[in-house]
């Protein structure tokens, strides 16, 4: 599988990198970032701190779109749209994980899809996939007198609250009881008594936690906790590559890491 990073010297790209170079069958083709990227010029590998791969860095994406299988893109919501119509126009995959997406860049992503395999995801854990997938079940399985708490904790630098994978979770407990979670959430609570039926958030935030998240069914006389701990971002960037590799080669559409895993709980 012949792979572009795009935002390749941001955190993300240069841990996919890491990842990349050292997974049999995938092979870095491009390493894109914006024209004043630091790294300009230099071997993505040596950025990446694995050694020389023989790919520089560069801005130009339709140039190393024309010899891959798959893009993966990590850079900002403002380039994504852009970036994706530059893999439809190529016959280029698409693995999005990109947040804070707009409007915009969601329809982007359904245009491209008419023409190319996409998946966007705002979490590429494989743990975290799975969990979305167990909190669904449970919340479907479990009475509806077990309250559903959901507490996630995050580095001191964290810009959101609560967390996006926080708020996935929270739709996945909510679909799972045929609810929509707007009806239900309570995004910060203070104050007054649980009314039957919300679906609660707590956030922690300090130090340099990597990415914690608890879903809580507390019944009478039992709890029931589903717990995923991020210990190294490597994990996002595995499950990205891993994505991309099932990407490659298959019908267009839009498709959701589950897909990947596979194991769904639902159709
Ligand atoms: P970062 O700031 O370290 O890296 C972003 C990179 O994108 C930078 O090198 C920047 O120069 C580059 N970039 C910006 N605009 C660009 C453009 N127009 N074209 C090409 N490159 C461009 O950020 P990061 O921590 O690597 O995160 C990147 C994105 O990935 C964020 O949106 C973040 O929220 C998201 N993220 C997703 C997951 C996941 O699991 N899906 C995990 C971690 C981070």
């Amino acid at each position: 599988m012949r792979l572009v990073i795009v935002g390749a010297s941001g955190r993300m790209g240069l841990a996919i990198a890491r990842v990349a170079a050292s997974t049999d069958g995938v092979q870095i083709v491009g390493a894109v970032d914006r024209p004043d990227a630091p790294g300009t010029g230099r071997d993505i590998g040596e950025l990446a701190g694995v050694g020389a791969i023989g790919v520089l860095l560069s801005a130009d994406l339709p140039a190393v779109l024309a010899r891959a299988d798959v893009m993966v893109d990590f850079s900002a919501p403002t380039a994504t749209a852009a970036n994706l119509a530059a893999a439809a126009a190529a016959g280029v995959a698409a693995l999005v994980g990109t947040t804070g997406l707009d409007a915009a860049a969601q329809s982007a992503a359904n245009d491209a899809a008419r023409r190319v395999p996409v998946i966007v995801a705002a979490n590429t854990s494989l743990g975290v996939t799975l969990l979305i997938e167990l909190v669904r079940a449970a919340s479907h399985a479990l009475p509806k007198d077990f309250d559903i708490e959901i507490i996630e904790g995050h580095h001191r630098h964290k810009k959101d609250a609560p967390s996006g994978t926080a708020l996935a979770l929270g739709h996945a407990a909510a679909e799972g009881r045929s609810v929509s979670l707007d009806s239900v959430a309570v995004p910060t609570r203070t104050g007054g008594e649980r009314r039957d039926g919300e679906i609660g958030f707590a956030v922690v935030r300090g130090g340099d936690i990597v990415g914690d998240h608890t879903v809580l069914f507390a019944g009478e006389g039992e709890r029931v906790s589903l717990v995923h701990q991020a210990t190294d971002r490597a994990i996002f960037a595995r499950g990205a590559v891993r994505a991309a590799s099932w990407l490659s080669g298959r019908s267009p559409g839009r498709y959701e890491m589950r897909d990947v895993l596979p194991f769904k709980t639902r159709a």
